[in-house]
């Protein structure tokens, strides 16, 4: 399937996206100056097997006044994926600009979310995005934060079961949504996407990812369960913290450079190199960043551009640099860090809210999303940090993080 790439309509949003900036702002990205021609899109790559191949990068989604422009960037730059959801309040937005440049709509592949709690709720929420979006059809319809509003054990039975399986077919032949999927970044994500691999309902899944999973591991073996029923995976959220698009704090970037010469050798910044990292894996399709700005768009779609696989040990020596460094998302993981503390809180997601808060500027989802959890997921109180720091394979630094939890979410 190819999206529609008229030369007209590249120009013309390209052309308008110039008229955006400011005047003094004549390079747009990509070094490209307003009046070469945009970017052709990035590199793609298979989405599973839905038939539809996917630029590499995935314009998530960002809280701001001047989203249309920073579309019209990404779309110049060559990103043709882009991600909402309903919770986010970024879909106006994009009626806006299909309202303003109609042919748009079918050149990206467009993807929003919502919450069911049971797939019968899933065609009026389906309806209820498109006309927020003011299209008649998203490319893919996410059940959103799968696991979140649901018990393992109900996340598992919703992506395996008939209902489910009926209410996907019926998207999928009224054309609303061309595929269906759940993004998750649950603590036991795992056995959720190897229940969907089982299931074979879903088209795509957008998980919560790191690229130096061990072999053995539960989400390693959920993702080539994924990969061999072709799933398409598209991995989000993947480090935050010092590496989410921010400017550099302390010393990552020596860090990263100390510890991988290679990258500078190749001229990549730490956050390419991350992102090459995660493309090194095949199985994955995208990547979506929330790009906040022309900068970050600009280096994310270079580093697309001059993808080449890192080596095993490059890789491994990206994650040494993270973790030397103090990650603050809790990247993965089965929760044991809870187990070790001997709390019921749920440190994991009590850090990613505080990155959510710190590093993605969605502070209002940060605080939505810590207001959601159980008196007693919020109370760490009496929960031996240093255990948890301990049993944490990001080595998150819990003591020093929980009472910035407090102090920015509570
Ligand atoms: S141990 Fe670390 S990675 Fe695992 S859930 Fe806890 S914070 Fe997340």
């Amino acid at each position: 399937m190819a999206l529609d790439e008229s030369p007209s309509t590249l120009r013309r949003t390209f052309l308008q996206a110039g008229a955006l900036a400011t005047a003094s702002a004549m390079t747009l990205s990509s070094g490209v100056q307003a009046d070469d021609e945009p970017a052709p899109p990035l590199p793609t790559r298979p989405l599973g097997k839905t038939g539809v191949n996917v630029t590499m990068l995935d314009q998530g989604a960002v809280r701001g006044a001047s989203l249309d422009r920073l579309f019209r960037t990404s779309f110049a730059n060559g990103v043709r994926v882009f991600d909402t959801a309903k919770v986010y309040g970024t879909e106006p937005a994009f009626k806006k600009w299909f309202e303003q440049d109609p042919a748009i709509r079918k050149q990206i592949f467009l993807v929003t979310k919502d919450t069911p709690k049971a797939a019968s709720q899933m065609i009026r929420m389906l309806d209820e995005r498109l006309a927020t979006l003011g299209t008649d059809y998203v490319d893919l319809f996410f059940i959103h934060g799968l696991g979140d509003h649901h018990s393992v054990d109900e996340a598992i039975n919703f992506v395996k079961n008939n209902e489910f399986k009926e209410v996907a077919e019926t998207i999928r032949k009224s054309g609303k949504a061309k595929f269906i999927g759940f993004s998750t970044h649950h603590p036991k994500r795992a056995a959720i996407i190897e229940a969907a691999a089982e299931g074979g309902v879903v088209d795509a899944i957008m998980l919560q990812y790191r690229p130096w999973l061990e072999k053995e591991e539960p989400l390693n073996k959920a993702l080539d369960a994924c990969w061999k029923k072709g799933i398409g995976l598209i991995s989000m959220k993947q480090i935050a913290g010092q590496f989410f698009g921010d400017r550099p704090r302390g010393n990552i970037l020596d860090e990263v450079e100390k510890r991988i010469p290679t990258l500078a050798e190749k001229k990549l910044s730490r956050f390419q190199g991350l992102l090459h990292a995660i493309w090194s894996d095949e199985r994955i399709s995208s990547v979506c960043v929330s790009m906040r700005n022309t900068d970050q768009i600009r280096e994310n779609a270079d580093a697309a551009r001059r993808f080449e696989p890192l080596k095993a040990a490059e890789i491994l020596q990206l994650r040494d640099a993270t973790l030397a460094h103090g990650s603050m998302l809790c990247a993965d993981c089965d929760g044991r860090c809870s187990i070790a503390a001997g709390t019921s809180a749920e440190l994991g997601n009590l850090t990613r809210f505080l990155t959510y808060h710190q590093h993605l500027g969605d502070r209002v989802e940060a605080r939505r999303e810590y207001a959601a959890l159980s008196a007693e997921a919020r109370d760490w109180a009496g929960a031996d940090l240093e255990a948890a720091r301990a049993a944490c394979p990001n080595k998150l630094d819990f003591a020093k993080l929980m009472p910035e939890v407090d102090r920015h979410l509570a």
